[in-house]
């Protein structure tokens, strides 16, 4: 996707407000001798940002601004060593504001509805950005946060929630319990705002259908604003991103080179007015690819595909490289089994295993789809894994996101 005219010129504001400030990227650009852009060549010639650069800035390094002007910070988690803080100024908070009730109505959400966030509040960024976006539009907001299933029936029920905000995995607990006690007719749900964990075609499915609801897709990260700078729309192909918030690159992430429009390969985002923490071509590692062409939508905003997994997903397993994504595509060809699964890689007797545990009713033979679903793999990815099956309910549910695949090799 070009960079346009105005980009250009919110990128310079950007450029100047990393040097002013000090900071890591300010440092980066100082030593590669840049002080402005002019041109696409230009800005492909920036550096990149990475996680471990926002790490390393901890607790405040990231700050653009004068502090008085930061009015709250939020927190990634990482699953090892620091957490990365990022300060917002008034300005940032409104604008995720705008961005978020700008998703809600693409979703078709108005003044009207009640919505049940049940994301989680605090450090995190998703909650909270959730109820900022539905107070801007005007809509009812039953703020749960994660957990309590039976409290969250019970309001779902009392207060008639039309929305449901929350991650895949919880919506998929809360469909299975509605579900469990038959109590579908008491609820009012429309629609579902899911969160952007990546997920199956067959568990959006279960959920929609089981619920009687239309689903759409967020994204987001909390080292840009948070969720909310992208949904997909009514047409459910891929996600109307905020281009005049953000900037949005898709790169090969071995060569590090842009590739055309249409391919695949991993989000790099600079954001245009963010003034706490500005973020020039930074890693996402999540993998997508811009979807050329107009959406029949009507809305103008390009669009990227749903998250089709990380680049850190990739296995290596006996010389193939693997997505998880594609055992997933492949399990869904199969009706007999759930949305569940989990993939754990082990080394055994010298050699890389693949164990593909998956989920089904008593009524099918579990050996014959075993072999079936082994030969599928074979034949569509290039290697044998072993599949084992086990009754539906088995594999691990959980209220934030499930962790699907293990690798045990480096134990
Ligand atoms: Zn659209």
């Amino acid at each position: 996707m070009q960079i346009s005219e105005e980009q250009i010129k919110q990128v310079n504001k950007t450029i100047d407000a990393l040097i002013k400030a000090e900071s890591f990227y300010g440092k980066k650009l100082e030593e590669a001798g840049i002080e402005q852009i002019a041109s696409q060549e230009d800005f492909l010639n920036l550096p990149f940002s990475e996680k471990n650069d926002l790490r390393e800035a901890y607790p405040l390094g990231l700050m653009t601004v004068p502090e008085e002007k930061i009015v709250r910070i939020h927190s990634s988690s990482g699953t090892t060593g620091l957490p990365i803080i990022i300060p917002y100024t008034q300005k940032d908070v409104d604008d995720w504001a705008t961005m978020f009730a700008r998703c809600y109505r693409l979703a078709g959400i108005t003044n009207q509805d009640r919505m049940q966030i049940t994301p989680g509040y605090g450090l995190w960024t998703a909650g909270i950005g959730f109820q900022a976006g539905a107070e801007r539009l005007g809509a009812m907001v039953v703020p749960m946060g994660p957990g309590n299933t039976e409290k969250q029936l019970q309001m779902m029920q009392d207060m008639k929630s039309t929305v449901l905000c929350a991650t895949s995995s919880y919506a998929l607990l809360l469909t299975e319990e509605i579900q469990k006690r038959g109590i579908r007719d008491r609820i009012c749900l429309k629609k579902g705002v899911i969160g952007s964990e990546r997920w199956g075609q067959k568990m959006r499915d279960r959920i929609s259908q089981e619920l009687g609801i239309e689903l759409y897709d967020i994204y987001g990260l909390t080292e840009i604003y948070g969720p909310g700078i992208g949904i997909s729309c009514k047409n459910d192909n891929g996600m109307h991103y905020w281009d005049d918030y953000i900037y949005l690159e898709i790169i090969d992430p071995v060569t590090l080179q842009p590739v055309p429009d249409g391919e695949w390969g991993e989000i790099v985002i600079t954001t245009l007015v963010k003034e706490g923490a500005p973020l020039i071509r930074y890693r996402t590692h999540d993998m997508s690819r811009i979807i050329p062409g107009e959406c029949p939508c009507g809305c103008q905003h390009p669009r990227i595909d749903v998250i089709a997994g990380r680049t850190d997903d990739m296995i290596k397993i006996k010389g193939v490289n693997v997505f998880p994504k594609q055992i997933e595509e492949i399990l869904q060809e199969f009706p007999d089994l759930s949305s569940e699964y989990q993939i754990r890689i082990s080394h055994l007797d010298g050699r890389d295993t693949m164990r593909i545990y998956v989920e089904t009713n008593g009524s099918v033979d579990f050996l014959k789809i075993a072999q079936r679903v082994a030969a599928r793999v074979k034949s569509k990815i290039g290697f044998t894994p072993l599949v084992k099956v086990v009754e539906i309910g088995l594999l691990p549910r959980s209220e934030k996101k499930t962790k699907r695949v293990i690798d045990e090799r480096y134990n």
